[in-house]
């Protein structure tokens, strides 16, 4: 299980504790032009898509609703549905930029599941290789990955244009 589930504890993880202020809240009260810096790859109705500031394996992103809510049995079911369509299509996104071998998805909720942001949930979902990853190389804690953040966002956010 470790081998599953430790990826999802490393999601911005580094970024909470500095205000009080919610960074999934705040993130897409931006202004849209500004969504390359901010790594918001995809503004739904409902929900939007992240990239991960600190990902486990490139292409690492999150689906996050726009309500600001933590329990999962509340989350409406058209939000729901959303949800669960972009997740679909952040795959098809993968699948065509990286060709992965497989991917792995899935939500931390609450304290005890290791949740970085524990108020405001939000679904993992992220690439993965077979072997050693052929995108990065994990040592300790210490994660190399040969490409930066922006470079991932380009490839991506291009498949979310009409
Ligand atoms: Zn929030």
């Amino acid at each position: 299980m470790d081998y599953l589930w430790s990826p999802w504890r490393y999601s911005y993880v580094s970024q909470v504790g500095k205000s009080d202020q919610c960074v999934f809240c705040e993130l897409p009260k931006g202004d849209p032009a500004g969504d390359r810096e901010s790594l918001i790859l995809f503004r739904g109705r409902w929900n939007f898509i992240l990239l991960n500031k600190f990902p486990y394996t490139v292409g690492h992103a999150l689906i996050v609703p726009y309500e600001h809510l933590a329990d999962f049995p509340r989350l409406d079911a058209e939000r729901l549905q959303e949800m669960m369509k972009l997740a679909q299509a952040y795959q098809t996104a993968l699948e065509a930029v990286y060709h992965p071998g497989g991917y792995n998805w899935g939500m931390n909720l609450g304290q005890a599941a290791g949740a970085g942001v524990r108020d405001h949930l939000h679904l993992h979902i992220l690439a993965r290789w077979v072997g050693s990853d052929n995108f990065m190389a994990v040592i300790g804690e210490t994660r190399l990955l040969p490409e930066d953040l922006r470079s991932t966002y380009d490839k991506l956010a291009a498949r979310f244009r009409p």
